[in-house]
């Protein structure tokens, strides 16, 4: 791992209390923490539970627990996104006021049924990184006369990002094309400094009809509002620091480096998911499984 430089270096893990926590938690947990440790840095806990409807208090209460049982400790406060919707709502704004972001109506049945009025079968239609098939651009150029009547009726809308658009903005501030410094290795072994590819996953919400934000522009806002200097997180999330990169340079904010680590699997070679209930934290704790057991199962 680099040195920074002389500066402490701000790890986090930040997790989302949506279910409980499992063995591919505690592997991001502890790459945190032991990276952390190793650089004489700072280890924070954040809890992302901008997502109002599926976040419970016992979830959140049950990280505590499960982190604290692995033997972690974090520094306090601990930031919890729900707080903080203003933050999230002025980077929105700094991105309407530059002309980055459109209100965007479409319910998921407009979006299925545009893709299906292409004719292109919903197999073949483009997927962006997590799966979900790329935004066809309904609403991208109404009229600014449509938009209004639509938000006289009423209709809830969330904002998107111009994806193309906010890439040209973002190169221009940047007087280069992006790139972002990956000090671990991507799916694909990306490392040291990576090209971002936001186009992959067209335009993206940015802000959602229920919270004024998304998980991608609450990220991004809080790794610089505290000081993070190097993100540590799951391969799953490398593309996704595409999106994030382009977020900092067009709102202004520090560039930390990445590390991402590699998932851990179930003995089916599938990736860990909240409902892999057999491979939950609690659920091994209760069969008599240690903490020293789980940084064995995880690697540690
Ligand atoms: N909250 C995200 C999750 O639980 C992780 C965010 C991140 O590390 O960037 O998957």
């Amino acid at each position: 791992m680099q040195e920074n430089e002389g500066r402490m270096e701000v790890l986090r893990f930040a997790p989302s209390p949506n279910g409980w926590l499992h063995l591919g938690h505690a592997c991001s947990a502890l790459f945190a923490w032991e990276t952390a440790r190793a650089l004489n840095g700072r280890f924070l806990l954040r809890i992302e539970d901008i997502d109002i409807g599926r976040c419970r208090p016992e979830y959140e209460t049950a990280i505590y627990e499960d982190l604290a049982w692995l033997g972690l400790d974090w520094e306090q406060p601990v930031r919890r996104q729900s707080e903080h919707f203003a933050d999230y709502e002025a980077a929105l704004k700094r991105l309407r006021d530059m002309d980055l972001v459109y209100p965007c109506f479409a319910t998921r049945k407009e979006i299925a049924d545009a893709i299906a009025a292409t004719g292109i079968p919903p197999r073949n239609w483009p997927a962006d990184p997590d799966g979900a098939p790329l935004y066809p651009g309904l609403y991208k150029d109404i009229s600014p006369a449509e938009r209004s009547r639509l938000m006289w009726e009423g209709r809830s809308y969330a904002w998107r990002l111009d994806t193309a658009r906010a890439l040209a903005k973002a190169e221009e501030i940047a007087g280069a094309p992006l790139t972002f410094i990956e000090d671990g290795e991507g799916p694909n072994g990306e490392t040291g400094r990576c090209a971002v590819r936001p186009a992959l996953f067209g335009d993206v919400v940015i802000a959602r009809k229920d919270v004024p934000t998304s998980y991608h522009l609450a990220v991004t806002v809080d790794d610089a509002i505290q000081g993070i200097t190097l993100v540590t997180r799951g391969q799953d999330l490398f593309p996704a620091t595409y999106i994030h990169r382009m977020l900092q340079v067009l709102l202004g904010l520090h560039e930390p480096r990445y590390c991402h680590h590699r998932l851990i699997r179930d003995t089916t070679g599938r990736r860990l998911s909240k409902s892999a209930g057999d491979m939950g934290l609690r659920e091994l704790r209760a069969a008599g499984k240690t903490p020293a057991d789980i940084r064995r199962m995880v690697g540690f």
